[in-house]
């Protein structure tokens, strides 16, 4: 049994300021692009796995044109040279938007569909944060998605995915993919799996796709920061041989999770950015941790806007950290004049300068340094002290996940008052060391104030857009698979 294995993986933020280009992917081509840890399953299950092309990058701005196609025309093109095939496993995101052409993994699955025929099983594994298309999945056979946010399950998904599709193939299985759209536009903040009522609507997936005729089961929250006519939760059900059990098990979670509109809370304190400061400057407990989730550069965020930095230093802040701003002059500047040296510097918004200005700061430069792999060369980040702020800018967008990596710039975290990141929900390793965690609500591409987006091309209705909204699942637009 040879099944292809490819895919181009990105959550792509529409309303980011900044694209995302062929170099911002990694790429794995032949032996190396091999989805994490399917080998030993696909040893495991007697198939053999031929690899194509699997590239991926970190989350931003919509994709050029000229990247996907590039992308799109290499993963084809490694296809077409492995066929005959008897199956396909494609790997990817679900949110993938590009210039010109929209939905990134309609169009994917389409021209994998055209290449291989109408009788080539498809099978696709997805992130929790994926906007899906009827047309997606009308293009393949079997669809399965992350399970837990924050994500501890890609590898588990992957195989899930592969599983599906060797099954299918030898027990020639029809696969039949039920999708329903359900109109509810959702933050990752708001939707952990370890909170309710995330924990108990995930909690049921197993279960149901244990139900007879049933094979797999799937709750996508959506990636609300695509502007997209698809960005809206769904559910995935995929049953074999029986559209029915499959149908009313789709509407049975579609129904639940509809009801549970108004649950979804965010897990972390919240407050505008002037007030988290305030909170945090006052708090006994140290030291408090400000994420600053308009500006999430692990959901796509510029990485540069200065709210945070702006509401530290009019409050006068005291042994603050902002980790970190992307704004490679300023590194550049400080690399320039040197450790120890003052200088006066605009730092920060420079993505967007239209709607949101840099800030002019004095400081003094206390430390440049390189992260962990970057080897050696030009300084990638400047830590630069402005009085009780010290602010680190990069050369890249940086979440400074892990207090290892904010060490890296010369500060210990767990010494400062008050420690800026620019993420959402804070990563574990931060968690584990924040006493006290406040979410700012601060403008930009990750805004969780949904309702302040210039959203376009969302469907409409959707909750929470348009409030008053009644809907019901079997009166929703599903599609069945396949083709
Ligand atoms: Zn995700």
């Amino acid at each position: 049994m040879r099944i292809a294995v490819g895919g181009i993986r990105h959550e792509s933020n529409t309303f980011s300021p900044l694209h995302t280009e062929y170099t911002d992917f990694w790429r794995l081509y032949g032996a190396d692009a091999q989805a994490e840890g399917a080998t030993a399953l696909a040893a495991e299950q007697g198939a053999e796995l031929v690899p194509t092309l699997v590239a991926y990058a970190y989350p931003g701005g919509v994709v050029r044109a000229a990247a996907y196609r590039r992308l799109k025309d290499e993963l084809l093109a490694a296809l077409e040279a492995a066929l005959p095939v008897d199956g396909v496993y494609l790997d990817l995101h679900g949110a993938m938007h590009v210039e010109g052409v929209g939905d990134g993994e309609t169009d994917l699955s389409q021209a994998v569909r055209d290449l291989v025929g109408p009788e080539v099983p498809i099978s696709v594994s997805l992130d929790l944060h994926g906007n899906i298309s009827p047309a997606l999945v009308a293009n393949v056979n079997a669809l399965t998605g992350l399970r837990t946010a924050p994500h501890r399950d890609g590898t588990e998904t992957r195989c899930r995915a592969l599983a599906l599709l060797v099954r299918a193939i030898r027990e020639c299985l029809d696969l039949e993919p039920v999708l329903i759209k359900v109109p509810l536009l959702l933050s990752g903040e708001a939707v952990m799996t370890d909170v309710e009522p995330a924990r108990s609507l995930y909690a049921r997936l197993p279960a149901m796709a244990q139900e007879p005729g049933i094979l797999d089961a799937s709750l996508l929250v959506g990636c609300a920061w695509t502007d997209g006519p698809y960005t809206t939760a769904s559910v995935i059900v995929v049953g074999a041989g029986d559209a029915h059990a499959a149908r009313k098990q789709a509407q049975s979670l579609a129904r639940d999770v509809w009801a549970a509109r108004h649950a979804f809370r965010f897990g972390h304190e919240t407050a505008p950015p002037e007030e988290a400061v305030s909170l945090a400057v006052a708090a006994a407990e140290a030291p408090v941790y400000i994420t600053d989730s308009g500006d999430n550069v692990t959901a796509g965020g510029a990485g540069d806007t200065t709210w945070m930095l702006q509401a530290l230093l009019a409050q006068g802040a005291q042994d603050a950290l902002v980790a970190g701003l992307f704004d490679p002059v300023a590194v550049e500047r400080c690399a320039e004049a040197g450790v120890g040296s003052a200088l006066t510097l605009a730092i920060g918004g420079r993505c967007d300068p239209q709607h949101h200005a840099s800030v002019t700061v004095t400081g003094r430069v206390q430390h440049l340094g390189r992260g962990a792999h970057e080897g050696d060369g030009a300084p990638t980040m400047a830590t630069l002290v402005c009085g009780g702020v010290t602010v680190v800018v990069c050369v890249d967008r940086r979440p400074f996940a892990e207090r290892a990596t904010i060490a890296q710039a010369g500060v210990d975290p767990d010494r400062c008052k008050i420690v800026v990141v620019k993420q959402g929900y804070l990563f574990p390793d931060l968690v584990d060391h924040a006493p006290r965690v406040i979410m700012a609500l601060t403008p930009g591409a990750t805004d969780l104030e949904l309702e302040r987006l210039p959203y376009r091309h969302v469907p409409r209705p959707i909750y929470p857009l348009d409030r008053g909204l009644a809907w019901k699942p079997c009166c929703a637009s599903s599609s069945t698979g396949n083709r």
